[in-house]
This record gives C-alpha cells, sequence and structure tokens, in this order.
C-alpha cells in the first residue's frame, strides 16, 4: 500500500511553535486516513521540542541541505541554535517514513524543518526563498518524493496512479 508521511500540524495536532495547528481540509487526506495509509509525525516535537517554542529560521538564507551537510545553521529567534535538534528531527522522521514504508511526504511549507517550497531567510522578516527545511531535505535525499500542502492534487494523482 502507497504510504504517506505528513505533518502533524496539518493533521490538526496543535504543535507548531506557537501553540497552534494548521489544519488541511482536503477529502483526499480524510480517505487516505480511513484507507490507513498515513503516518503522521511533528518531527520538532520527536526530538523533544516544547509547545510552545521560540521561533526558529535556518540562518543566513542558507537551506535543509547546508545544514545536514554542516555548513548551516538552525538559530532560535532569541539566538539559540537548535541545529542539532532539527537535523535529530529529521532523522527520526526518516526513520519513522522508512520503517512504516512511506515514498511519500506531505509536509507544510514555509517551516524550517517541514518547508519544502518555501523557507524564512534566517533574519526573522517574513522574508522568504526556495527551499528545503531540515526534514525535507533529509526526506528528499533518501528518495521520499515530498509534496507541500499547497501541491496535495499533484500528490492525489501521483497515489492514485500508483493505487
Ligand atoms: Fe508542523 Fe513540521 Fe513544525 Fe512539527 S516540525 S510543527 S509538523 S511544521
Amino acid at each position: 500500500m502507497i504510504k504517506i508521511l505528513v505533518s502533524a500540524c496539518l493533521m490538526g495536532h496543535a504543535v507548531r511553535y506557537d501553540g497552534k495547528a494548521k489544519p488541511l481540509l482536503h477529502p483526499a487526506l480524510e480517505r487516505w486516513q480511513r484507507e490507513g495509509r498515513l503516518v503522521t509525525i511533528c518531527p520538532e516535537m520527536s526530538a523533544g521540542m516544547k509547545v510552545p517554542r521560540p521561533p526558529a529560521e535556518i540562518a543566513a538564507g542558507m537551506n535543509g541541505e547546508d545544514v545536514l551537510s554542516g555548513t548551516a545553521r538552525v538559530l532560535e529567534i532569541t539566538g539559540g541554535d537548535v541545529t542539532d535538534g532539527f537535523i535529530e528531527a529529521a532523522d527520526n522522521a526518516l526513520n519513522l517514513a522508512l520503517h512504516s514504508g512511506c515514498t511519500f511526504a506531505l509536509l507544510i511549507d514555509g517551516s524550517p524543518s517541514c518547508g519544502s517550497g518555501f523557507i524564512y531567510d534566517g533574519a526573522f522578516t517574513g522574508v522568504r526563498h526556495a527551499g528545503h527545511g531540515v526534514t525535507a531535505a533529509r526526506l528528499a535525499q533518501a528518495g521520499i518524493k515530498v509534496f507541500s500542502e499547497r501541491d496535495i492534487d499533484r500528490l492525489v494523482e501521483q497515489v492514485d496512479v500508483l493505487s
């Protein structure tokens, strides 16, 4: 069966840094849930991060691949360096995906962990750039096809073709 790793906040879990969820209402999600295709994780919480927590961004306009290669850091708005926790979060997500047989991931965009289309530039001013968060990068490097919530219709097409 095709299985899909999904960001917990998209499933309505209040796990974001600000203590909120960002639920995605889409009939395919409800159907996939009934079919047992969804594997839900909040990578950051899996690495022990609390709710709420200070917002964090990948510093200096870099991306998740840079963090994984050791050339970029993830910093909180308060200045704390949370790079190691974000890498642990990405490893947890990849391990869960591999152990549960997920070949796709549906992740919320903009997050320094889950972002797959865009992330923020590290200045905490709302400026975006194209790129992966750390978890999205880890999953993509392992061959898992990552989609943002804005691309769910494209994901639906691919899952339907393979099912
Ligand atoms: Fe949502 Fe991912 Fe951030 Fe967890 S790490 S709150 S699942 S965007």
